[in-house]
């Protein structure tokens, strides 16, 4: 079996600002982390460049994120940021439909999708989540709900579209709520989640890291990340206080 380099990754949605930038990079400088975790920080788009300069000074170890991207090239397209922009700016991984894209902006599957493949040809690392929300969970409808919206991406994009890619579980319910899966509802949908990888490519499946996100803290990181299935994790409000988010990044260490 293949020995899964756990992935810490931030979200800071609309928050932050250069200050917060400088606190996590020395918070994390010179820290000896990055040998065992991949730590991945994803500011809002207008923060990226500096942030990429102040991670070529402090943290190159640091992995930058894009939130959100276009599913087009270029164009009339007022307010969007392409793939290739996000490249220029020293961007490696991109989030595609992040539960707040797919709920709140009315994103689609098939339009994540599209995202999803822009990444991959662009030559971003496509972070791909999802979840359900909880009146699916409720109805006992979770597990058709990331098949559905699993498939979206296979259906475009191949078979072996998770090769060089990750998946993060965030169940909607969970997401800022202070309200987190337990680890064994975690594990279930991650191992699900890796199972439906597995019936396409076994290797893939071995090899692809599945982040759990959801309320995660400190207090709850290790048990979550200690699950077989669960390589790390999607982090918002916790990823906002640069210690919490070290205290994290350090609950993943030895997973
Ligand atoms: C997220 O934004 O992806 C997230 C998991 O947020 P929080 O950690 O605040 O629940």
């Amino acid at each position: 079996m293949t020995k899964r380099k756990p992935v810490v990754a931030a979200n800071w949605k609309m928050n932050g600002d250069r200050r917060l930038v400088d606190d996590l990079m020395n918070t994390f400088q010179g820290s000896a982390i990055f040998q065992q975790v991949e730590v991945v920080l994803s500011t809002p788009a207008t923060l990226l460049d500096y942030s990429q300069q102040q991670r070529q000074n402090a943290c190159p170890e640091i992995v930058l994120a894009a939130q959100n991207m276009s599913h087009l090239d270029s164009g009339a397209h007022t307010g969007e940021l392409s793939a290739q922009m996000f490249k220029e700016v020293g961007c490696d991984w991109v989030y595609c439909g992040h539960s707040e894209r797919r709920h709140v902006y009315g994103e689609s599957s098939k339009l994540t999708a599209k995202k999803f493949v822009q990444a991959k040809e662009a030559g971003l690392v496509p972070v791909l989540c999802v979840g359900e929300t909880e009146e699916e969970r409720q109805k006992g409808k979770a597990f058709s709900r990331l098949t559905s919206q699993i498939e979206a991406v296979i259906n475009l994009a191949g078979k072996d579209c998770f090769e060089g890619a990750l998946v993060a579980y965030e169940p909607v319910w969970a997401i800022g709520t202070g309200n987190p899966a337990t680890p064994e509802i975690a594990q279930e949908a991650h191992k699900f989640i890796r199972g439906m990888i597995a019936a396409m490519c076994a290797e893939t499946a071995d090899s692809v890291r599945i982040l759990y996100g959801g309320s995660v803290k400190p207090e709850n990181a290790q048990a979550l990340f200690s699950q077989p299935d669960i390589d790390g994790g999607l982090i918002g409000g916790a990823a906002l206080k640069p210690e919490q988010f070290m205290s994290i990044c350090q609950a993943a260490v030895g997973q």
